[in-house]
Parts: structure tokens; C-alpha cells; sequence
């Protein structure tokens, strides 16, 4: 049993979508979703197994910076966010400024480092909210440092290293000289120093000590910079030497450990369930969805799944994808459309309307994990994830009992 009390539902705003998570609170999964097209399941246990079983693998004195750009990689900031607050995770990082400001304005109270591109215009909203962003040019510093003086705040700032992966952040040189010039402005911390893998998950990560040599040569030239950090999910579980003050998570909090990757055993967090719309007999030789590029070569039935790439579903699944069905695996047969698609429930005679349809996730003794549609879509999981759209609901529960329900 839940006790609401002990577990209140968030604020709902007066412009919340129907129905508020209150109304959903302590409710069993099956009965809030019994009657819907689709929707997404976040594991709150498997959720909080994933950061404590992390942390014991990175170990001690290295913190965790939960990375939950993207909505949470797709599972619902909303949720993700105070489970892994409560669960003691040291930092948020996010992709942009106004990610912080949706963390703040969700009650989140740790640090925030906004990991991407912020320009001086940006400079106020940060110092209002107590993001830390990456700094990448004095332009910004300036605006960061008046916006701060201005608030009687202090604002500080990362700044990354570009290593190898010639992507975003400043040279050593540049990143030195950067550095020492914020070091004297009024209201400014330079807090961190950071850089990112380009070669993280490949079966050969050797370039990440080439990178590594290059951001300690830039740590030992500021030695007065607390803060370092370099390890996504797949460095910080490869690579001991390269996990310094803070490991930034993201994937393999979702359950999914990288490619190549060793780590401690996790629970996938996150299931994507829809409920048959329809069962039809599809004629031998007649052809299903779009285009007819699957063609019946028997007598058939044909599932329709109200799920599409609206929904963040691939069109690559078409003829590719599979999903559960009575704890059955059930090809995609056709393209996938916009808000629905088709499977072969052939060999289930019994299948009906409202039937329970997991496109990701366990049933009956079978599981369709992300790396798997990831594959069959020709992506990675981490777009599969970021994928997922705003349409389908995220029901969040405990051990089948719900606490919090957005969207939809
Ligand atoms: C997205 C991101 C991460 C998280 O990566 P995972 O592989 O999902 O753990 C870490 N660092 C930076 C800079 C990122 O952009």
C-alpha cells in the first residue's frame, strides 16, 4: 500500500491537462489505464534501483549528475526529476537553459549545470534560477557577472574542454585563458572544468586517453578549479581514472547500459503499452497500410495499434518492429503511420479490442528492450527514448500502484 500521505502528489498549475495527478494517486496501473489508446510506464523502483546500483559502481566521493535532458530521455522530467532528488542524486544536468528553468519550477533545489549552448541574453533567466552554465566566451561571462552583481547572487560557471570531440567548448588554451579572465570578475565562480568522449561506447575507447591527457594538462594549468568532470554513462563505468568529481548519467539510469559497456545489473525503467483498437481478417494477397508493401500470404488477422511516429514510434519499424501481444511476439506488417500501426496477431485467435499491446517492455515472460527497437529502427536507444512524444501519457508507480500521472 502507498501511503499519499507520505507521498503527495506535486502542484498541479490551473492549466494542467486532465486527469491531474492527484486524480490519479494510488490507483492501480490496470485501472488507469484501462481505457487508454496508449500510454508510457515509468518503474519508480527500477528507477531508484538503477542510481543506487550506479553509484556503488562508480563509488564513493565521485558524485552523480543525473542528465536528464530531453524530457528525462523521454520518461517525463516531471517524474524523473524528485525521485531522483529524493533518492540523493548531488546534480541535474540538462541540454538547455530552459530545461533548468522547468527543474526549478518543478521544486528541484540542487545544482543545475546547463550542459549546452547559452548566449548572454540567457545571462539573467540563469542567475534568477541558480543554473551553473557552460561558459564558452567571455561575452557570456560579462552578462553572467553583471547579471549577478545585479542580483546580489553569485553565478558560476563550467567551462568545457573541446578534446577531440569537436563539438562544443573552447581549446586548452583558450579554455586556460578563459578561465582566468572570469577568475576576477565580480559575482563569478568558476566552478568546473569538463569535456566529453568521442569514442565512449566504441569496442576501441583508446582516443579517451588521448582526450584525458589533454583536459588534465588543461586541470593542472587550473589547479583552483574545484570541479571536474569528463564521464558520460559509458566512461564512467569503463574508465575508474576518468571519473573525478562527478559522473554525468544518463542512459544507464533508464536500465540500458552502453555499448561495450560492463556495469552492475539494471532494471529498464521505462515500458511503452498501447491496447488493440481493432482486429480484422485480412484476405490472402491483400496488403496492409500505406503503399500495400506488406502483402498477405495466407489468410490473416491483423491487429491495429494506435500508436505512431507521432508518438515518437519509428516509421523505420515498419516490416521491422515487433511487439507483445498475450505474451506473443507479433510482427509490425506494414509502414508505420502517423498514429497507428499494424501487427500480425495470426496465431492469436483469441486477440481483441483493449487487449494489452507492449511495444518496450516485459509481458508474459518476454521483454522487447530498447537497444532491440533501437536496432530494428536502425538508431540508438538513446533516440528511441528522446523519441517519445509528448501525446502518450507517463504513469509513474511503485510496484503497479500509481503516483503520478502527466500528460495525455
Ligand atoms: C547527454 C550527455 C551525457 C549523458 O550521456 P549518457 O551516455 O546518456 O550517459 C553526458 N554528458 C554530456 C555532455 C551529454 O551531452
Amino acid at each position: 500500500m502507498t501511503d499519499l500521505a507520505e507521498s503527495p502528489a506535486p502542484p498541479v498549475a490551473a492549466s494542467a491537462p486532465c486527469p491531474s495527478p492527484a486524480v490519479a494517486a494510488g490507483r492501480s496501473l490496470a485501472e488507469t489505464t484501462r481505457a487508454r489508446n496508449a500510454w508510457i510506464e515509468i518503474d519508480i523502483e527500477a528507477l531508484e534501483h538503477n542510481l543506487c546500483a550506479l553509484r556503488a559502481a562508480v563509488g564513493a566521493g565521485c558524485e552523480t549528475v543525473a542528465v536528464i535532458k530531453g524530457n528525462a530521455y523521454g520518461a517525463g522530467i516531471e517524474g524523473v526529476a524528485p525521485v531522483l532528488e529524493a533518492a540523493g542524486v548531488e546534480r541535474f544536468g540538462v541540454a538547455w537553459v530552459s530545461e533548468g528553468v522547468q527543474l526549478r519550477g518543478l521544486g528541484i533545489r540542487r545544482p543545475i549545470i546547463v550542459l549546452g549552448h547559452s548566449f548572454p541574453e540567457d545571462a539573467p533567466t540563469a542567475v534568477a534560477h541558480d543554473l551553473t552554465l557552460t561558459c564558452h566566451s567571455l561575452g557570456l561571462g560579462h552578462a553572467l557577472s553583471a547579471a549577478a552583481v545585479r542580483a546580489g547572487r553569485v553565478a558560476r560557471v563550467h567551462i568545457h574542454i573541446d578534446s577531440g570531440l569537436h563539438r562544443d567548448g573552447v581549446s586548452l588554451d583558450e579554455g586556460v585563458a578563459l578561465a582566468e579572465a572570469l577568475r576576477d570578475l565580480p559575482g563569478l565562480a568558476v566552478e568546473g572544468i569538463s569535456t566529453h568522449m568521442a569514442n565512449a561506447d566504441e569496442p576501441d575507447d583508446s582516443f579517451s586517453d588521448a582526450q584525458a591527457a589533454l583536459f588534465r594538462a588543461a586541470t593542472e594549468r587550473l589547479p583552483w578549479v574545484p570541479y571536474r568532470h569528463t564521464a558520460n554513462s559509458a566512461t564512467a563505468l569503463r574508465r575508474a581514472g576518468l571519473r573525478f568529481e562527478g559522473v554525468r548519467i544518463g542512459l544507464a539510469l533508464h536500465g540500458i547500459l552502453p555499448s561495450n559497456t560492463p556495469g552492475p545489473a539494471l532494471r529498464p525503467i521505462l515500458s511503452v503499452k498501447a491496447r488493440l483498437a481493432r482486429v480484422s481478417d485480412i484476405p490472402e494477397g491483400d496488403g496492409v497500410s500505406y503503399g500495400l508493401t506488406w502483402r498477405a500470404e495466407r489468410p490473416s488477422r491483423a491487429g491495429l495499434v494506435p500508436v505512431g511516429y507521432a508518438d515518437g514510434w519509428s516509421r523505420h519499424l515498419g516490416n521491422r518492429g515487433e511487439v507483445l501481444v498475450r505474451g506473443r511476439r507479433c510482427p509490425v506488417i506494414g509502414r508505420v503511420m502517423m498514429d497507428q500501426f499494424v501487427v500480425d496477431v495470426t496465431a492469436l485467435p483469441a486477440a481483441e479490442e483493449g487487449d494489452e499491446v507492449v511495444l518496450l517492455g516485459a509481458q508474459g515472460g518476454d521483454a522487447i528492450r530498447a537497444d532491440e527497437v533501437a536496432e530494428a529502427a536502425g538508431t540508438i536507444p538513446w533516440d528511441t527514448f528522446a523519441s517519445l512524444t509528448a501525446r502518450l501519457p507517463r504513469v509513474f508507480h511503485r510496484a503497479g500502484v500509481v503516483e503520478r500521472l502527466t500528460g495525455g
